[in-house]
């Protein structure tokens, strides 16, 4: 049940201890030649959206459609919070679903920056450190990445997973070029536009990305996450 379509009085009904509520983030990001801005956020809402339908009491929130950038922050279409603006936005989020009874939170993180995940990190150990809260974070891009069937060689940002994720999601946004690129180790130095790293805009080769492909992708995400829910935030 997505939290912006029913009614004040329908969602204090639908709020016991045992709801979970999902809040996914995603992005407005450059994902190549091929993919739209706001991929990161439509793979988590959809995720998001996959649990709802498995799983018994869960909420979905709106996504928030903004992350913080680094790598690709000068690209064309990339809008970027700030470390400390997006920490601040998780946590007035967090702390306002808590104000209204809600005890278990997932938030699914379609983009996965090393600063972006830091921000929203630093959010949520305020938050458990403040409040009689459960709260699991993760990306699933990370869950999809760290299964074997679904890691092909140099894959990364806008490459087979996310086209193929994309493909199944709303092909109609997906462009028909299937672009590939790879990552350029800075070696440490630290760039005034750490675009250079990713130069053709992606990482990976998407030649065979496919909607099928993209589904099962999908589906272990909503699956795996659902066995962790079960497991870890009882
Ligand atoms: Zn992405």
């Amino acid at each position: 049940m997505r939290v912006d379509r029913i009614t004040s009085d329908e969602f204090r009904k639908a709020v016991t201890k045992s709801t979970l509520l999902i809040i996914p983030i995603g992005a407005t990001e450059a994902h190549g030649t091929h993919l739209p801005l706001g991929t990161d956020t439509f793979q988590a809402e959809r995720v998001a959206d996959m649990i709802s339908a498995k799983k018994d009491n869960v909420l979905v929130a709106p996504a928030l459609p903004y992350g913080n950038h680094s790598s690709l922050k000068n690209v064309p279409g990339t809008i970027s919070l700030t470390f400390d603006t997006l920490r601040s936005v998780m946590y007035d989020i967090l702390e306002s679903f808590i104000e209204h009874r809600v005890r278990k939170i997932l938030i699914v993180s379609g983009h996965c920056g090393t600063s972006h995940m830091a921000a929203v990190t630093e959010a949520c150990r305020d938050i458990v450190s403040e409040h009689d809260t459960k709260i699991m974070f993760v990306s699933d891009f990370e869950i999809a990445r760290a299964e074997k069937e679904f890691c092909f060689d140099g894959d990364g940002h806008g490459g087979m997973i996310e086209t193929s994720r994309m493909l199944a999601i709303d092909p109609a946004t997906v462009k028909k070029e299937r672009p590939k690129g790879k990552f350029v180790h800075a070696n440490g130095v630290v760039l005034q536009d750490a675009s250079s790293c990713i130069p053709d805009g992606i990482v990976g080769d998407t030649k065979n990305a496919s909607a099928e492909l993209g589904e099962s992708m999908n589906n272990y995400i909503a699956d795996t996450l659902i066995r962790m829910l079960d497991r870890d935030l009882k």
